[in-house]
């Protein structure tokens, strides 16, 4: 394994792991059982769907079809190495380069790349929820819905029950006019797991990154791994709960859940970059709004075409939807990529209201990628590996199994002993997943 740089100690590498854990609230917001918003085509199959584990070891659906090289969507020639250095450094905790496993089966050379969590081009999140029914936008996040992205307004909270056409919506207090906001991090787990505790229901949820942060300012870590070049599929493949990586550090989620959220009455709400916070994966994006009200612009690039920001899970770099005269481009194919001379094969991001960045995967992603259990041996800053409190169940390495800090273990556990059944209940994991992770089964 080569190490290409490393950063400070990976005290929580929150892998994006194989357990298809995270799955189950890789959403903000409830996960009812009817699953994720039946968007069309490849996506909707994110979020909760593979609490079982059968999508698979890379947490994605994979594989729609057999592919192969015999007719690949694109050339090798277009299919341009994964560069690095298009990486902000300060969002990077630490970039491995090491043998992997494609979706195709492929054996192959994959960037594990840890980022922070936090974006680095941004000092702080939000705002997400309005205070009151007289918020105004600039003291307000993002809503969206059908396509559209909504500035989560008081006004727009006040209507809500107009706007879905239907009278239960009610997330504010008549009297005083305040909404009905998570302020502890109990009120927002109990909002946000797979089935939300109906004292939320009527409530704008949204998280604070310091209570799942162990460093003041900073996010929780996740690890990714993505082909070091991309191999182009025969068929695209479907997306799951992750789509790729943000350069400024942000992962870049597959469709949140919106119907389950809505249908129990919250709404998860955004900041202006269309992302928020949920209790597994720390601050992530659901769609890309870049250049809008508070969120940071991307740079076009100097022929005028629009600028990188995130590189998909396949290797294939996003690029922002319009180019610097506001059009999109007319020839993207159905996972929204195409092909020029400098930039090979990219995609280019879909509208910020869209809950969806591509369409699919038009090259092969890492098999099991991140599904390394715990962090590394040895750290990778000097860290000496967690100690098991006193001969208990090793609290970090359960955690870092599971992809959750420390504390949101140890808070879901509760007093001793633990309720095992209550605990996963309130990690939105199985009992049996909980307790491997613990290592109390084998
Ligand atoms: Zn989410
Ligand atoms: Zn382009």
């Amino acid at each position: 394994m080569k190490k290409l740089i490393s950063g400070k100690g990976a005290t929580l590498a929150l892998i994006v792991s194989s357990l298809a854990i995270i799955a189950l609230v890789a959403c903000i917001g409830s996960a009812g059982p009817q699953g994720p918003s039946g968007q069309s085509g490849p996506q909707g199959t994110a979020a909760i769907d593979g609490s079982d584990g059968s999508t698979g070891s890379d947490g994605t659906t994979g594989n729609i079809s057999s592919s192969g090289s015999a007719n690949p969507l694109v050339s090798d020639a277009d299919s341009f190495p994964v560069d690095t250095t298009k990486f902000d450094l300060s969002s990077l905790v630490a970039i491995n380069e090491e043998d992997c496993t494609l979706s195709n089966g492929d054996s192959s050379n994959c960037y594990q790349i840890t980022v922070t969590g936090f974006p680095s081009d941004r000092d702080e999140l939000g705002p997400f929820c309005p205070e009151t029914i007289t918020t105004g936008a600039e003291s307000a996040g993002k809503w969206f819905d059908n396509g559209v992205l909504y500035v989560l307004t008081g006004d727009f909270v006040a209507n809500l029950d107009n706007f879905y056409n239907d009278n239960h919506w009610q997330l504010f207090d008549q009297d005083t006019g305040k909404v009905n906001i998570t302020k502890t991090q109990a009120a927002f787990e109990a909002a946000a797991r797979p089935d939300v505790d109906p004292e939320y229901n009527n409530f704008c949820v949204a998280g604070d990154i310091s209570w799942y942060s162990d460093v003041q300012g900073e996010g929780v870590e996740v690890t990714y791994l993505i082909p070091a070049k991309p191999v182009s599929r025969s068929s695209a493949g479907s997306i799951g709960r992750s789509v790729g990586i943000a350069l400024n550090g942000v992962g870049l989620d597959g469709a949140a859940p919106t119907q389950a959220i809505l249908s129990a009455y919250t709404i998860a709400a955004f900041d202006d970059c269309v992302g928020h916070i949920n209790p597994v994966a720390g601050y992530h994006y659901h769609g890309a709004n870049h250049g809008e009200d508070d969120c940071p612009a991307i740079a076009h690039e100097g022929d005028g075409h629009s600028g990188a920001f995130a590189y998909a899970l396949d290797g294939y770099v996003i690029h922002t939807m319009l180019n610097i005269n506001g059009e999109e481009e007319t020839d993207l194919d159905n996972c929204r990529g195409h092909v020029d001379t400098i930039r090979g094969y990219h995609y280019h991001a879909a509208g910020p209201g869209e809950n969806a960045f591509i369409s699919c995967f038009t090259g092969e992603i890492a098999q099991g990628f991140g599904g390394q259990q715990g962090p590394p041996p040895g750290g990778q800053g000097g860290n000496p590996p967690p100690r098991p409190q006193d001969g208990g169940p090793d609290l970090a390495k359960a955690a870092s199994i599971l992809g959750v800090t420390e504390n949101t273990l140890r808070n879901a556990l509760g007093a001793r002993p633990p309720d095992l059944t209550a605990a996963a209940k309130r990690l939105g994991i199985t009992e049996q997943v909980l307790r491997k992770a613990l290592g109390l089964d084998q």
